[in-house]
């Protein structure tokens, strides 16, 4: 446990920002610190060695001109030569044109022959500076050019040692090192700072959620600080109203249901009672509350038949079992079904088909659903009225219309009438055997088809629900 919590703090926001503060000021430090010393040294290098290059080319004409290599006695060369080597603490050689060392300054290697590629080069004319990093020193080679055939015929070799450069260096290196140190400190404390505070707002909305998880709070989440916790508690603001509108439609439900199914038991109960009260009760009379008895029977069942019906089709994931369907067939066979009904009723049924439609459906579901709708459009009817079924289709979708000429829905009811229970006049519904959940079905059954339903209707008047349903079925 103890492991999986640790693993997690690494990926948190904080630490992620934590260490973005300190990569981007301490990598640049470094950089600046290496570039600087780098750069330090190449140019303290390069003004020595031009700085030496010039002297040596005067001392190389000087030479030249008092005929030194000729004869290396001259007291005066010999001073300069001694001065340059101690002004840069360095060694200085002079070869003639046999390549033979005729003068060394630190006297070790006087008349050796020395054909190094530098030297030869200058005997060319050419003047050499190197420097070498691993023995830390500056080579120079100059040429000695004869006055009369202006030609070189000697050289002059510098080697200056750098040694003094690279102390100035460590120097400045520890001088910077001092300071990265302080200013690493100093980053560390303003990136554990910064984290904490960016993500204050994150935690402070945690603080807030797991308050409301225990029921502490039951207030709407404001955290300010930063945009996007703002943005998040509106989010979450919207999700909880969601949330509650959703309990509460379940609480409602619920609590219908119960009466609902309340309602004809306390019926029956009533009934059965009376009949156990008097003991003489006549044959007739039981017979007829034993019907009614019935008849509460029949309507407990088909409450409960409907809210099967319903629940089976509100899951999450309900179950289809599409196939290809004449739907002007399977209309003729509901009108057929209800068409006693109708005319027990007086009401006239009328089918209008404007073209033969197939249609990928669930045939029980979609049946169920025209079923209420033709059913309610008979119930809802008056003596002598009609009902009018028509289908119609293009090449998507494919249209359905049931229309009466009926008792009409009251305006402020239309937006009501898909809700479950929902009840124009109850009293009138229960009557002819309405449960309030026969629209919700159908619209149920519509939408899980990606169909569309609407009413339109006038009190009074006549009602007409148009039905939209896809010919094509794409889960
Ligand atoms: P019920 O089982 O009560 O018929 P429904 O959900 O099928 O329940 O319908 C809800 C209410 O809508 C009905 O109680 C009724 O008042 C009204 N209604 C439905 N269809 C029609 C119609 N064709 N004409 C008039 N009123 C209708």
């Amino acid at each position: 446990m103890s492991g999986k919590f640790s693993l997690r703090r690494l990926r948190s926001i904080k630490l992620k920002i934590f260490i973005l503060l300190i990569v981007f000021s301490i990598v640049p430090l470094v950089i600046l610190r290496y570039g600087i010393l780098m750069n330090f040294i190449n140019h303290e290098i390069d003004t020595k060695t031009i700085e030496i290059t010039s002297q040596s080319k005067l001392l190389a004409t000087h030479i030249a001109s008092t005929g030194y290599l000729d004869d290396p006695t001259s007291e005066v060369i010999n001073a300069e030569l001694s001065q340059l080597s101690n002004l840069y603490g360095g060694r200085v050689m002079i070869v003639d044109k046999s390549y033979t060392i005729i003068k060394d300054i630190y006297q070790m290697d006087e008349g050796k022959v020395i054909t190094s590629r530098a030297v030869v080069e200058s005997f060319d004319g050419v003047v050499n500076s190197f420097y070498d990093p691993e023995y830390m020193y500056i080579g120079l080679t100059v040429p000695i050019i004869d006055i009369e055939t202006s030609k070189p015929y000697g050289v002059l070799i510098v080697n200056v040692s750098s040694e003094s450069t690279m102390e100035d260096r460590d120097y400045y290196a520890a001088q910077a090192d001092l300071i990265m140190i302080i200013v690493i400190i100093v980053d560390f404390c303003l990136a554990l700072f910064f984290s904490q505070l960016l993500v204050y707002p994150i935690n402070k909305l945690r603080r807030k959620l797991n308050e409301r998880r225990h029921g502490i709070i039951d207030e709407e989440l404001h955290v300010t600080g930063s945009y996007e916790t703002e943005v998040l508690c509106e989010e979450i603001n919207g999700v909880f109203k969601n949330m509650k509108t959703l309990d509460e439609s379940r609480q409602e439900f619920v609590s219908n249901v119960s009466h609902e199914l309340k309602t004809p038991i306390t019926s029956m109960k009533v009934l059965a009672d009376s009949l156990l009260a008097d003991e003489n009760t006549p044959a007739e009379l039981y017979r007829e509350f034993m019907q009614d008895i019935a008849q509460e029977i029949d309507r407990e069942s088909q409450i409960i038949n409907d809210l099967l019906s319903l629940v089976k089709m509100d899951k999450q994931n309900p179950e289809l079992n599409i196939k290809q369907v004449n739907i002007n067939e399977l209309l003729e066979v509901i009108l057929k079904r209800i068409k006693p009904i109708a005319e027990k009723a007086d009401v006239d049924l009328i089918l209008e088909s404007f073209r033969p439609v197939t249609a990928d459906i669930d045939e029980v579901k979609m049946s169920l659903a025209i079923s209420n709708l033709v059913e309610n459009a008979v119930k809802y009817n008056k003596e002598g009225g009609f009902v009018k079924v028509t289908l119609n289709a293009d090449h998507q979708y494919f249209y359905l219309t049931v229309e009466d000429n009926g008792m009409g829905i009251p305006e402020d009811s239309l937006d009501h009438v898909f809700e479950r229970f929902y009840r124009v006049d109850k009293s009138h519904s229960r009557e002819i055997g309405g449960t309030g959940l026969g629209l919700a079905i159908t619209k149920s059954s519509i939408v899980m088809h990606k169909g569309a339903i609407k009413v339109a209707s006038t009190l009074g008047e006549g009602t007409t629900f148009s039905v939209r349903v896809p010919l094509i079925y794409i889960a």
